[in-house]
Formats: structure tokens, sequence, C-alpha cells
């Protein structure tokens, strides 16, 4: 059985957590990893459907995605979690618990400055955040408590995807939860 992880996103909407998934899912299945994903928006819809965005809300959300992982990656699964997830401390909640099963959680912090995220505004919810159409909006109007220590840092505000994506990857590699394309066609 191959060794499970848990790969953490954090950042604001926006930020490129989804998108890094998205780009790193097809280039950890060329290495032969199994992998799920639990995507925040797509959480929203079913484990945690009838939440909000109260702190309590958000802890809750993030404990049940946290749950899924640790589950899912003591079972030799590569678990992609991609959630705003704004508070440190149950980020380090969720960290403790999956660590306790002798299992990698791998933080990557997916930072963008607000200024960047307004521009982009793909979803359109900063412009109604900013004018108060939606409330407890997080970074504009909730609070987002960025890592202290994340085993990985990528700037959206600068990096093309390819090049943050290529980053966390190396990092997967460094860790050894990850074998190089290259010494797979080598030949193991
Ligand atoms: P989130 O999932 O964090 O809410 P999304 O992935 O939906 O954010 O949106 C991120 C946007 O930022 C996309 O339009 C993406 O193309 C763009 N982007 C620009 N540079 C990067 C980068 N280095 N990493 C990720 N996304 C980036």
């Amino acid at each position: 059985m191959s060794q499970g992880f848990t790969l953490w996103f954090t950042g604001l909407s926006g930020a490129g957590k989804t998108t890094l998934t998205e780009a790193i899912v097809p280039e950890l299945r060329a290495r032969g990893v199994k992998i799920e994903v639990l995507d925040g928006d797509e959480v929203r819809t079913n484990l945690s459907k009838g939440l909000g965005f109260s702190k309590e809300d958000r802890d809750t959300n993030i404990r049940r995605i946290g749950y899924v992982a640790r589950l899912l990656s003591r079972n030799g699964v590569g678990v992609i979690a991609a959630a705003i997830s704004p508070y440190r401390e149950i980020r380090d909640e969720v960290r403790a618990s999956v660590e306790a099963e002798g299992v990698k959680f791998v933080e990557v912090f997916v930072k963008a400055s607000l200024d960047t995220l307004v521009a982009r505004d793909v979803k359109g919810l900063y412009k109604k955040a900013i004018a108060g159409e939606i409330k407890q909006f997080t970074g504009v109007s909730d609070p987002y408590e960025e890592p202290l220590n994340p085993e990985v840092l990528v700037s959206s505000d600068n990096e093309t995807v390819a090049q943050s994506a290529a980053t966390i990857i190396a990092k997967l590699e460094a860790l050894g939860l990850v074998i190089p394309l290259a010494a797979r066609a080598g030949g193991a």
C-alpha cells in the first residue's frame, strides 16, 4: 500500500486552492498515487450542507473535512483538502489528529494579496463583499489567520499556476510521499 498523506490547502477565496488542486491531481496520479479531493465548495453542498459562516459553523466544516481526510489518509490515500480554513487553531487541531495516525500533514498556504483578489474576483464575490452585500466574507469582513509555519508557501500574486504546482510536487517528493517520475521510469 502506498503511503497516504493529507495535503491541506489554506488561503482566501480566489487565491488558487481549486486551480492548484486541479493542476496537481493528474501529476500525482501519473506518479501512481491514489488521490481523493475534498474541495471546500463541494463539501459545503453535501458533507456540510446547512452550515453557515459563523465561526462555529466554519470550525465544524473544517473538523468534518479533517475527519474524512484522517480516515482516508491513514489507509494509504493521498488526500487533498482545499477549503479556506481561516482559523489557525482548527487547522492545527486537524494537523494533530492526522499526525497522531502517523500520517504526514502538509500545509500549503496559497497566498494572494487582497488587491490581487479584488482585481481577479473569479467568482464575483469580492465586489459584493466590499459593498456589504455578503456578510462574514473572509478577508473582507471576517478573519483569516495566516499559517505561521506552512510546509509550503505559494504566492499566486506573482507565480504562474505551473510554478506553484511544481513547488508543491517538489515538496511532496522531498518528503518522500511521492516518487519522482524519473525514478519510476528508471524501473523500481
Ligand atoms: P480558490 O479555490 O482558492 O477559491 P480558484 O482556484 O477558484 O481559487 O481561483 C484562483 C484563480 O487565480 C484562477 O483564476 C487562477 O487561474 C488564478 N491564478 C493565477 N496564478 C495562480 C497560481 N500561481 N496558482 C493558482 N491560481 C492562480
